[in-house]
């Protein structure tokens, strides 16, 4: 007689769909926490926005109502031994945020005063002092914003720490599988079909964690949220002599500097490409790279000299309001969201944990990134 055996399957506590850093460091805190969690992306995990960042750890790019947790976030990176369990190379340098004309000077001014209201320590600061702090800076400029707490990170060094601290903590990681639908289960939470896998898998909570490609699994749970896709772009230079010390930006917010430790420049400040959702795919737009890069060179003249080494392009993803979506999407808080953070690798490690701790029964003060604040039909439904 054969016996039909029909092997049951697992069913996780929490899946997380989106590998980078969002979904990665929710995943991490909740399986520390002892829950069985399973974390899924549709390519190698940290390949989108988390891995091709410029690394800027930045209180003056980030949205002044985000300060107190990109300050939060900066530490948890500038102490990764801690808790991701090795130190990811992230380097504490002040950041000079620079006005050249009187019109940056006003914004200038404008944003260091939001920004010390949020509790971000910048202070304006005379032409003359900022260019004794960066001696390789054009000295034709007016004014600057110091903050001592901004800094950078190697992102480059960031995925394989995080694929040993997840294998660590005994997350199941299933890379190159795209979620291509998830349906409710009644009393038993959700059954999600990842493409090219004949067998779904089964997980009491889902997280969203999908950056640029959320807005498609949002509307899957009757969240209809526009989520914008910047297609943005990052220059690299050949290894120059020391030019800089500090990660330096200008007032309206179009350029941002720093310095490895090998040498090279990474220019960037948000100057778009063209790309797309469907594949990924970018292309560099030549009239924004040249723009780019001369704003580099007016800023810091030496770059005149510098040959470019790379250019790319990566997708970042923003809500209509530019804040953050972090919390449950369903009444009976089974499923949740954590992305479109602003400088969200920043805030990333910080914002993820904050996710966790809100699964896990803590009451994070997460008001006013209740997703519920784009449909106002589901509001009374999701309980935040
Ligand atoms: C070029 C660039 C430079 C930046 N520079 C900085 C900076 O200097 N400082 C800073 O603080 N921030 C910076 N940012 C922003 C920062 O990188 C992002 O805010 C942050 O990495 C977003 O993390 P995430 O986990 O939400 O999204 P992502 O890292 O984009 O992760 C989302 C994941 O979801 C996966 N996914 C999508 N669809 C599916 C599906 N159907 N099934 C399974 N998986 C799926 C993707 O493959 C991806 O791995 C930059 C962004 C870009 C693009």
């Amino acid at each position: 007689m054969t016996v039909a055996f029909h092997e049951s399957p697992v069913i996780y506590d929490a899946i997380i769909i989106g590998a980078g850093v969002m979904g990665a460091t929710t995943a991490l805190f909740l399986a520390r926490a002892g829950l069985k969690v399973a974390l899924v992306d549709r390519q190698d995990m940290f390949r989108a926005a988390s891995g091709v960042n410029a690394g800027t750890l930045t209180l003056h790019m980030t949205r002044a109502q985000l300060i107190p947790h990109a300050i939060r976030g900066r530490e948890m990176w500038l102490n990764s031994a801690e808790w991701l369990g090795e130190d990811v190379g992230a380097l504490a340098t002040p950041g000079l945020s620079m006005a050249f004309t009187e019109a940056e000077e006003d914004l200038l001014r404008q944003r260091a005063s939001v920004r010390q209201n949020m509790g971000a320590p910048i202070e304006v600061i005379s032409a003359e002092k900022a260019v004794s702090i960066e001696p390789g800076v054009n000295p034709r400029l007016r004014a600057a914003a110091y903050c001592a707490l901004d800094g950078h990170i190697p992102t480059y060094r960031v995925g394989g720490a995080y694929a040993r601290a997840l294998k660590e903590a005994g997350i199941t990681l299933i890379e190159n599988a795209p979620v291509e639908s998830i349906s409710s289960v009644r009393g038993q939470g959700h059954e999600i079909r990842l493409t090219g896998h004949a067998r779904a898998i089964h997980g009491r909570r889902v997280v969203l964690s999908t950056g640029a490609w959320l807005e498609k699994m949002l509307g899957w749970f009757g969240h209809d949220i526009s989520i914008r896709c910047l297609i943005n772009q990052l220059v690299v230079t050949e290894t120059l002599p020391p030019v800089m010390g500090s990660v330096l930006s200008i007032a309206n917010g179009l350029l941002s500097l720093k310095q490895f430790a090998n040498g090279s420049v990474l220019i960037g400040g948000g100057w778009q490409g063209e790309g797309n959702i469907r594949d990924g795919g970018t292309r560099v737009i030549p009239e924004n790279l040249q723009g780019n890069v001369r704003l580099a060179q007016h800023v810091v003249p030496r770059l005149n000299e510098a040959q470019i080494l790379r250019v790319w392009l990566g997708l970042e993803s923003e809500t209509p309001d530019a804040m953050p979506l972090i919390g449950a999407l369903t009444p009976d808080d089974d499923a949740f969201v954590v992305g479109c953070v602003h400088s969200g690798f920043t805030s990333g490690p910080y914002m993820g944990r904050l996710l966790a701790e809100r699964i896990l029964g803590a009451d994070p003060d997460l008001s006013a990134f209740n997703p519920s604040r784009f449909s106002p039909s589901s509001a009374t439904r999701a309980q935040l």
